[in-house]
């Protein structure tokens, strides 16, 4: 597979994404090999919930090998009001890219699943093997259960038609190109647009909930780099979870104080203890992963963080928001 002579085209769904961004930069800055050449997809070139226009687009890049992240997603809100379409298009989604991948030849498929779409009632930390023992927090189960199945067309692919497809589960990601949407996207870019807008007005900063629960997050471009080792490495097609460790996991106060010191926010911080705190605790167990790389180097939060924010602010205009 590393034969440096054969030609390798990677397609990556859902590229110009939160995710996909950081694989790019990670591609573009030392992790591209000469026999390789990269296609980033955005849902311009196609869409991906049909089937023709799926085909399509892997009939012209015929792809050796396939990182794929396009899906819906949506916050707490978006998927409460829509369980039935976020199970739907995710699962037509996902059905269109691993029979086009397996139809034009595609040897190996890298699919993003999420810490989110473990059972609800369960034991921590959570691992590989718990993914399907238990139903999903009832505000999701759409987006979920569409990503469980991903695991059950892999096991399929696996078995059935020797193809290596396999998928990888991440914490909460974060990096530059997120959706920084106050009302419906995640904590960390929710809280750097807050601040943003606190420091123009001169304002305090309310952070809904106690600030309590513990969270374990993971930066857009170390993610990047794990998924292309998985890409290239990792051979079961059970899922690995990709994820800093339990000893990083920190608090939603801990982590809006080290936003506020990277954007150089001089002002208090008032937790909202009115407003839902949501799961106190989602603790992923990344000893699989350590098995594997146990000398990978995750950057440092506040490294990270400085980063994204910087990129933030650097790009205020054409942030998602
Ligand atoms: P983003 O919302 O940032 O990006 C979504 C990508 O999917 C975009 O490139 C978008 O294209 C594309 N897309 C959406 N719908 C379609 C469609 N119908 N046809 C073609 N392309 C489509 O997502 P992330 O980068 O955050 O997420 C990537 C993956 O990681 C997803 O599978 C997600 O479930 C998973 N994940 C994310 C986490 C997080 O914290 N963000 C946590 C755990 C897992 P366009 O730009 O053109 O709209």
């Amino acid at each position: 597979e590393n034969d440096s002579s054969t030609k390798h085209v990677v397609l990556v769904t859902g590229g110009t994404g939160l995710v996909g961004k950081g694989i790019k930069y990670v591609v573009e800055n030392g992790e591209k090999r000469e026999n390789e050449s990269w296609v980033f997809l955005s849902s311009k070139d196609a869409d991906l919930t049909d089937y023709e226009s799926t085909k399509a687009v892997f009939a012209k890049h015929k792809p050796t090998h396939v990182i794929h992240l396009a899906a819906k997603v949506g916050g707490l809100y978006g998927n409460l009001r829509a369980n039935l379409e976020f199970f739907r298009q995710n699962m037509t989604i996902n059905d269109n890219v691993l029979q086009n991948a397996y139809q034009n030849g595609a040897q190996k498929v890298v699919s993003c699943l999420s810490t989110c779409i473990f059972p609800d009632k369960t034991s921590y930390p959570i691992n590989e093997t718990m993914l399907h023992k238990g139903p999903p927090h009832d505000s999701n189960y759409g987006y979920s259960y569409a990503k469980r199945m991903i695991d059950v067309m892999n096991r399929g692919y696996s078995q059935d038609c020797d193809c290596k497809y396999t998928s990888v589960i991440p914490c909460n990601i974060f990096g530059p190109h997120d959706n920084y949407n106050i009302e419906d996207g995640h904590v960390l870019p929710g809280l750097m647009h807050k601040i943003y807008k606190a420091k123009l007005e001169g304002k305090p900063l309310t952070v809904w909930g106690t600030g309590k629960p513990l969270r374990q997050f993971i930066y857009s471009r170390d993610l990047a780099r794990l998924m292309i080792w998985t890409l290239r490495e990792y051979n079961e097609p059970e899922p690995i979870i990709l994820s800093v460790g339990e000893e990083d996991e920190i608090s939603i106060r801990n982590a809006a104080e080290k936003v506020a010191k990277a954007m150089n926010f001089t002002k208090e911080l008032i937790f909202d203890t009115e407003k839902a705190d949501g799961q106190y605790k989602k603790t992923a167990d990344n000893s699989k992963l350590r098995k594997y790389l146990p000398d990978f180097k995750f950057t440092p939060i506040d490294v990270a963080l400085k980063e994204t924010c910087d990129w933030f602010v650097d790009n205020y205009e054409i942030a998602r928001k």
